[in-house]
């Protein structure tokens, strides 16, 4: 792939063949040394119709399905722009909750093994069914559906003050439950409150590096502070709702004369009726993850307090997949888009009138996973950030989960970490190994790339103490 160097960071690639907008990708040589395959996914992206400025990848970008991980993309709804689920993920919402709590780690040390095992039993997790919450009936689901954190809360799930750290207060207006499929609603009837497998953890951390003190206590974290993140998302829900709009807008493309490149990129006009119904079935799964990290909150809670007398604030909750209405300025006019941000973290500026009171001065906390052996990050948005004030979302995969359970067992992993410091309750060893550290890129560096790239500016480094996966 031929990328030509704009500056330090910025590259781009110039529209050819159905491209109706360049690529750009906010990255170093180095960070692209084997993504030749998800540049080509950034160049059919870029033929999407409505598409609007570029196609862009942020330096964690790796293949994904249709889309890649990393990726960002607007379309302008007034002009024919789509919708396409492979541009959120399977994964609808999936995001990173921080909680900060009221100790540092020298005082936490003593009470540490029995919060590790406090959470291990009160944190459901792994692939199959189970969660902190048994419905009570269809009708509960339904209010998760379009309640999301602030039915959670309502329940006496978590404070008010918890909403207003909420991306969207803690729920996403306008989803539809007509358009959930009764496979979705079955399959997510009985994961409600639980992390997943995978990549989807609850690590107990501690602040390792303060970068900007200003902001930081803004967002309340101060070095060597306890916190707990919280990395989860819609379960089989989401993963339903993906299936289900994907297959239907592959049918219905053609008459909406659309063509792609690739039908992992299906997709129809946003005021399409295929396009609604999608947009308010994510916003159902939006919701559905937002309440599955708000329960896990209440539940880590619970165990801290009764392990440690500690007490755990919401510093923030983002998701990382989501298709969002925005209204940005693209060659200076004010434009109504569908953002879709796949693998990438919203980060608004300071100033932004949908962050809350108390951080708007400051900007939005980005919330950045790295690795369980490494390190995670807190950034926050800067003025005239790029890309529709996106960023990167982690470190982002380089090698296969084959390749990771091959370099590694897990029961090697585990004493690797533990003789680290790191105090590791796995539900599966093989799950453990597929995350190894090595099998993703140094997070460090993809922080650094972002910030350079002009998309973010770097808060606090966090380091783990523990790590719960499924
Ligand atoms: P994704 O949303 O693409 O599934 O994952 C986001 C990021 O989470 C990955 O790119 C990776 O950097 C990070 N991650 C995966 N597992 C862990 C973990 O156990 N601990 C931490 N801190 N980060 C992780
Ligand atoms: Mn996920
Ligand atoms: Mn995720």
């Amino acid at each position: 792939m031929e990328l030509v160097e704009e500056r330090p960071y910025r590259f781009r690639i110039e529209p050819r063949g159905g491209m109706r907008v360049p690529g750009v990708v906010f990255a170093s040589r180095a960070l692209l040394a084997d993504a030749e395959e998800s540049l080509k996914q950034v160049v059919n992206v870029a033929t999407l119709p409505g598409i609007v400025a570029a196609s862009y990848a942020m330096p964690d970008i790796h293949w994904g399905y249709g889309f890649p991980i990393g990726g960002v993309a607007a379309t302008d709804v007034d002009h024919g722009g789509v919708v396409s689920p492979g541009g959120v993920g399977f994964d609808i919402s999936c995001g990173v909750r921080l909680l900060a709590a009221d100790t540092d780690r020298r005082a936490l040390e003593p009470a540490l093994p029995a919060v590790m095992d406090g959470l291990d039993r009160a944190i459901p997790r792994g692939a199959g069914p189970g969660g902190v919450w048994h419905l009570t009936g269809p009708g509960q689901l339904e209010r998760i559906l379009q309640g999301g954190s602030r039915y959670a809360v309502e329940q006496g799930y978590g404070e008010e003050r918890d909403l207003m750290r909420c991306e969207d207060g803690g729920a996403v207006a306008d989803a539809d439950v007509t358009r959930v499929s009764e496979r979705a609603r079955e399959r997510g009837s009985g994961q409600v409150g639980s992390l997943g497998s995978a990549n989807h953890f609850l690590e107990v951390q501690q602040v390792a590096e303060v970068y900007d003190e200003t902001v930081a206590a803004a967002f309340g974290i101060a070095a060597g502070q306890v916190c707990v993140m919280i990395h989860c998302g819609s379960r089989g829900l989401g993963h339903q709702i993906c299936t289900d709009h994907v297959r239907a807008m592959d049918r219905a493309m053609t008459r909406y004369g659309i063509t792609v490149p690739d039908r992992q990129l299906a997709c129809t006009p946003v005021h399409s009726p295929e396009g609604r119904a999608y947009l308010g079935a994510m916003a159902a799964a939006a919701n559905y993850g937002r309440a599955n990290r708000q329960l896990l909150s209440d539940a880590a809670r619970r165990v801290f307090r009764s392990a440690a007398g500690t007490r755990l604030s919401l510093v923030y909750d983002v998701s990382h997949n989501l298709a969002k209405a925005e209204t940005h300025t693209v060659a200076g006019r004010r434009r109504r888009l569908c953002v879709h941000r796949k693998g990438a973290t919203r980060a608004f500026p300071p100033g932004h009138p949908d962050l809350p009171e108390d951080l708007r001065e400051f900007g939005q906390p980005v919330l950045i996973p790295g690795t369980m052996g490494t390190a995670s990050y807190v950034l926050t948005g800067v003025p005239g950030g790029d890309a529709f004030f996106s960023t990167c979302h982690g470190a982002g995969r380089v090698m296969s989960r084959h390749q990771a359970a091959r370099a590694v067992t897990g029961t090697e992993l585990r004493a690797r970490l533990e003789a680290g410091g790191i105090a590791v309750r796995p539900r599966s060893l093989r799950g453990l190994s597929e995350e190894t550290p090595e099998a993703y890129k140094d997070v460090g560096e993809v922080v650094a790339a972002s910030e350079s790239a002009g998309l973010c500016r770097t808060v606090a480094r966090l380091v783990p103490l523990g790590v719960l996966k499924g």
